[in-house]
């Protein structure tokens, strides 16, 4: 047991903040939360927190596989269009994955989502030149930190229908490694969805296995869409069908789907997506970088998550970046809208890993936690909290990351060794970088 001492509990939605308490931290799960705990368990170890403790964050849609893209020095060609950038950049970059690539694209993924405060991230991976056992590699760096993760593999037609085989089996093998881990009594902190690409490269007989997978295994899909206008139109043009009712139409819509950006999705279409009570993962600043428009109907979701979309880990810029872009489109929604589509994160897990409860600092919830130095000129209280996350909070100010009740990041300072995750990511990425020159 750990006892976390005169902590001041932060809830970013619905928001408040506590006098200071003792967390009590039992296993993976909060005992108990209230006053003199360090009294009441002599045994515990003791950590002070003396600063702020809040539930750990969320990145609900992520690609550990382009880690190793910042910066990168490699000739593309420009692009006129969103399709066209996937073919010269994102499709290129994919193609040239090898194991020890994705092997130090999870390690470097993993350590800067847990320097974020973030205890959990749904990954969406593609690496054509090497699927089987893909998910295992990437999962290693997860394990290596500590950090929770939901993974899938993006199924697609675009490399081949072997390659498109290969992606849902790499989906169920992943999926049943899991359960075969809980079925040996273990607690993994690592789940799976059943992936794919986007609409526009799965063709009817691979969204027909991707739907006898996600039955399969009791798993939901995580699945591109609309992200740009030619996505609906090319599921219009080739299917007859909107996106979404395509993909309800194969049995993949439902509370445990998790669907990303959906610009260009109609009314009626988000209309059938709350009906399902299924997820839709809002990216903003790749939105903005691809410039492929803004998604107007966002405040219409019921399920509204975010992510990063592979730029970085960083959730609290990912919650500023999707409210000053919305304030720039003429929406009228304040933070605390923002801070609550970071909070749903926790509803998307919850579905994930069944049993198990996230997202709030009290007993019985999973002991996923983030401490944060934040000494703040004006008053912090628990009508302003969204105020201070939208001017002043920042993820420089976290200083610390539990994750199922387990130190990752503690005062400032990784319990792995940060500098080595670094170090391997900069040696691969050499050879990544060669390997896109290689691959035109
Ligand atoms: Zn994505």
């Amino acid at each position: 047991m750990i006892v976390i001492e005169n902590a001041r509990v932060l809830n970013l939605s619905p928001s408040s903040l506590s006098g200071p308490v003792d967390i009590a931290v039992d296993g993976s799960t909060i005992a108990a939360v209230g006053q003199g705990l360090a009294a009441k368990y002599p045994e515990a170890e003791r950590h002070r927190a003396d600063g702020i403790v809040s539930p750990g964050l969320v990145c609900s849609h992520n690609h550990f596989y382009s880690a190793l893209a910042r910066g990168l020095m490699v000739a593309v060609q420009p692009s006129k269009d969103f399709a066209q950038q996937l073919k010269h950049l994102w499709w290129r970059l994919d193609r040239a994955l090898d194991p020890d690539i994705v092997r130090a694209s999870g390690l470097v993924g993993a350590a800067e989502a847990a320097r974020w405060g973030v205890t959990s991230v749904v990954d969406h991976h593609a690496s054509p030149e090497f699927i089987d056992g893909s998910l295992d590699v990437l999962a290693e760096g997860f394990k290596t930190v500590g950090l929770r993760g939901v993974l899938c593999y993006e199924t697609t037609d675009r490399n081949g229908m072997d390659g498109a085989r290969a992606g849902v089996r790499e989906n169920l093998r992943w999926a049943k490694a899991v359960d075969d881990a809980r079925a040996a009594g273990q607690e993994p902190l690592m789940e799976a969805m059943i992936g794919a690409h986007a609409p526009f490269t799965v063709g009817d007989d691979t969204l027909s296995s991707l739907s006898d997978a996600v039955r399969a295994s009791g798993r939901g899909i995580h699945i591109h869409v609309a992200e740009d206008k030619y996505d609906a139109v090319h599921s219009r043009h080739e299917h007859g069908l909107d996106i979404a009712v395509r993909l309800d139409r194969a049995g993949v819509l439902g509370p445990a789907s998790l669907l990303v950006h959906g610009l260009y999705l109609t009314d009626s279409e988000v209309d059938l997506i709350n009906e399902r009570d299924a997820f839709l993962a809002h990216n903003a600043q790749s939105n903005m970088n691809n410039a492929v428009g803004y998604n107007a109907l966002l405040p219409k979701y019921r399920n509204a998550v975010l992510g990063t979309d592979g730029i970085g880990s960083d959730m609290l810029a990912a919650a500023n970046w999707a409210y000053f872009k919305h304030r720039d489109s003429g929406g009228q929604l304040w933070m605390d809208a923002f801070l609550g589509m970071l909070q749903n994160g926790n509803r998307l897990l919850e579905r994930c890993f069944p049993g198990k409860r996230f997202g709030r600092v009290e007993p019985g919830y999973q002991a996923d936690l983030a401490f944060w130095d934040y000494d703040p000129p004006t008053p912090l209280v628990d009508g302003n909290v969204a105020g201070h996350a939208a001017f002043g909070l920042s993820s420089g100010f976290v200083s610390g990351t539990m994750v199922g009740g387990k130190f990752v990041f503690k005062n400032r300072h990784a319990t792995f060794d940060y500098a080595a995750a670094m170090a391997a990511g900069r040696e691969q990425t050499v050879r990544l970088w060669k390997r896109m020159e290689e691959r035109v």
